[in-house]
């Protein structure tokens, strides 16, 4: 480059669109560089291959170097120099490279100033992360290539393989696996399937010395005697780290059966207050029952809704029978369930919101539930921000 030693130096900053966390290059050029090397200097910065067509636009005007058959430009682009379009500091122009799957880079001039002495040039001064693979496809095929080490998807790989050991008649895909699958059945308890029992009676003696866990609902309401319902057993023998406490499997059947217990008293005792009319007090007519299913984050209930005939107190136009529970209950699904389902469909995709719930609670999620409570969510939030408000500015 033939450059007058005082020239003024141009620092600046370039970026490659639409990718994020960002790649960019900081450089010092002089004023006297020109089109045509430029390109050469962006070309190396970014480690380009220089091997598709490519153009400046600056002031709204394309420049570059033609190549046959490829585009044409009204200028020599080893005649227009950066000083020629009387920069100021903080302007931005264009670079894009590779037309077909464009890579754009913007280019903003970050200082302007005189050289110090010995300033060489061009020199990169700064910058951050390499350049994606120049034929991976373009921004948007490079973010999804790097979105396979995402954390989302190392989570998504992680539930894939644990799930893989229970189908144990299915043989290895690869030989490569067997190390992984290993080290993850080491990381299961080996008692997780069996050690916890619903229900009385259920325990199994193993021998040794054995430790017989029970765990009890006691309802108490009123006046009435109180109700005490055993929802599992658990056994222990020698202490080991995974027989100490509880699993994450007995967690999940105890929360079950505890929810269900109690559940199920809830609506019962729910539902006989509703056999007396709430206007006069009379006892109402039983019309049969229907199941209603409500969905909670300790699984799914099923809860017989009676269904009560209108009360002659009752004005001959209203509704000739009604579902107290089904009434109370018209959302079918509990509000920490909504949310939680809501939220983590927020941060990762449906399928390993799914996942990631059913591994750790008692629940049978599926994506298109998973899909339509979060829309819900979302259309609730939007109802609750109201109608957009106009800004003034005044001044
Ligand atoms: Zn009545």
């Amino acid at each position: 480059m033939s450059t007058p030693n005082s020239a003024p130096i141009y620092q600046l900053r370039i970026r490659l669109d639409r990718v994020s966390p960002l790649i960019w290059r900081r450089l010092l050029v002089t004023s006297e560089t020109t089109i045509a090397e430029l390109h050469a200097t962006i070309q190396i910065a970014f480690g380009w291959s220089d091997s598709h067509l490519h153009q400046f636009v600056i002031h709204g005007k394309h420049y570059g170097i033609a190549y046959l058959g490829g585009v044409t430009f009204a200028d020599n682009p080893d005649q227009v120099r950066l000083a020629d379009f009387r920069f100021r500091m903080g302007e931005r122009f264009s670079y894009e490279y590779n037309f077909h799957v464009p890579w754009r880079h913007e280019i903003r001039i970050e200082q302007i100033g005189a050289p110090a002495p010995g300033q060489r040039s061009p020199v990169c001064v700064g910058g951050a992360r390499a350049a994606p693979p120049e034929e991976c496809g373009g921004p948007y095929d490079f973010l999804a290539l790097r979105q396979q080490y995402h954390p989302l998807s190392v989570i998504e790989r992680l539930l894939a393989l644990r799930r893989r050991p229970r189908r144990a008649s299915r043989p290895l895909r690869r030989a490569t696996d067997a190390p992984v699958l290993g080290r993850c059945q080491r990381l299961r308890p080996p008692h997780h399937q069996s050690a916890v029992a619903a229900g009385p009676g259920a325990a199994v003696r193993i021998g040794g010395a054995l430790m017989k866990i029970t765990v009890q609902v006691v309802l108490e309401s009123g006046d009435e005697p109180a109700i005490v319902t055993e929802v599992a057993t658990l056994e222990r023998e020698a202490l080991t780290e995974a027989t100490l406490g509880l699993t994450l499997a007995e967690s999940k059947t105890i929360l079950a059966s505890v929810q269900e217990t109690m559940v199920a008293q809830q609506a019962a005792s729910y539902s006989a207050a509703q056999q007396t009319c709430p206007t006069c007090g009379a006892r109402r007519q039983r019309k049969g029952h229907h199941q209603i299913v409500v969905r909670s984050l300790f699984g799914t209930l099923r809860l017989s809704s009676p269904r009560f005939r209108r009360c002659a107190c009752q004005p001959a136009d209203s509704p000739r029978s009604s579902s107290p529970l089904a009434e109370c209950l018209p959302e079918r699904t509990t509000p920490e369930r909504r949310y939680l389902e809501a939220k983590w469909a927020a941060l990762m995709p449906f399928g390993v919101t799914v996942d990631v719930l059913s591994e750790l609670l008692p629940l049978q999620a599926n994506r298109a539930t998973v899909y339509r409570h979060a829309q819900q969510v979302a259309e609730r939030l939007e109802g609750e921000l109201g109608d957009e408000q106009p800004l003034f500015i005044e001044g």
